[in-house]
Formats: C-alpha cells, structure tokens, sequence
C-alpha cells in the first residue's frame, strides 16, 4: 500500500510529501471546469487533446464532467525525464491521430511549469490548422512560467513546489494518488 487515501503526508523514498489539494477540492474544480468548458462550447463539438502521461486522470475526470458532445485524442511528449527539475528539452513521443483542420481544440495539461511544453504543442497543433486552440490545466506554478503563454482554464495556482498525485508521477510511480501532495520544504 502506498498510502492511505487521502493521508495528511505520504513518505517517498525517506522524502516526506505533504497534501496540498485534497480529493474533493479538486473533485469539485474539475466540475466546475466542465460546466464552464460545456458553456463556451455549445453547439460544437471540441476535440480534447491530452497529454500523456501525466493528464490522464484529470483527463478522464475533466470529460465525464463535458454535457456536450467531443471527441479525444493523445500527444505524448518527454520533458523531465526522471528528473525535478525541468530540463528544457521536449521530444514529441506519440503524435495525434485525428484529423484536426477546422476543428476547436481544447488542450489538456496536468500542469504547466516552466510553459515549454505547452509552448511546442501548441506550435504543433497550429501548424495542422485547426479552427481554434484553447488550452486548460489543472495546474499552474505562475511564479515557474518564463513563456508568454495564455491560459484558457486553469484548476489551481500552485506554488513553485514539486508536485505528484492525481496523474502527477514521482519516477514513474504514485500517479494513483487521489490526491496532490508537495514536497514537503520545497
Ligand atoms: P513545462 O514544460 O511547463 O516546464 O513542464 C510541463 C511538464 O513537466 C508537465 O506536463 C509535467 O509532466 C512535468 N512537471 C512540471 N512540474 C511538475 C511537478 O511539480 N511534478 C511532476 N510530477 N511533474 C511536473
């Protein structure tokens, strides 16, 4: 067992996470970005993009929460490798399969940090003409962002801590976490 849901701290090899947004606050913010989403897209039928791997659980919470009719598809970059630290270089890993000329696209990130990724993607969707672009994501570390970037629908500003849980991994692991936890001091 990782931890018990919805634990006060969780310990990751002998670092110490302390919750920072617990389930059901991000439970109910993920509603109210989908009734928001809903709103600004009815009579049209978006295609929500998320990025791999880390978006998946919000992604899955984000749509189940969408009363209009979308469709999805997936990008996968590589950023951090499996490091904290931003490194600055982004690969693309698994391109889109849908045919996205003309259509409104709506970008689905787990968090935007340094801005980098969302930067290249965004560039990479335009490049296929789609009619708009908007992006949402759960997280922002506004004090992390260096690119001029806008921000459609934002969850939470967060502070510029490392983060895991609810999609957010640790080498890979405690994506399954219900909740977000920071590092605790950082
Ligand atoms: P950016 O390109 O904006 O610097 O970084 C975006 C990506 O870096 C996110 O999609 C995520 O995969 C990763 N990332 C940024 N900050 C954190 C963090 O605090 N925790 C984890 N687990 N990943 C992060």
């Amino acid at each position: 067992m990782i931890s018990k849901y919805n634990a006060k701290e969780i310990s990751v090899n002998g670092e110490i996470f302390e919750i920072l947004i617990d389930e059901e606050t991000i439970q109910k913010r993920v509603a109210e970005l989908g009734e928001i989403i809903s709103k600004d897209y009815e009579g049209r039928i978006p295609i929500f993009i998320g990025v791999l791997n880390g978006s998946v659980i919000f992604f899955a919470d984000l749509i189940r929460n969408i009363s209009i009719n979308c469709e999805v598809d997936f990008l996968k970059l590589s950023s951090y490798g499996d490091a904290k630290i931003s490194s600055g270089n982004v690969k693309l890993i698994k391109e889109l399969n849908a045919d996205i000329k003309n259509r409104d696209i709506i970008i689905v990130e787990d968090i935007v940090d340094t801005g980098l990724s969302i930067v290249y993607m965004k560039g990479l969707i335009q490049s296929q003409n789609p009619n708009s672009i908007k992006i949402v994501t759960l997280l922002h570390k506004k004090e992390a962002t260096k690119y001029d970037i806008k921000l459609d629908y934002i969850g939470f500003q967060i502070p510029n801590r490392f983060v895991i849980g609810y999609g957010l991994d640790h080498s890979q692991k405690y994506r399954n976490l219900r909740s977000i936890y920071a590092l605790k001091n950082s």
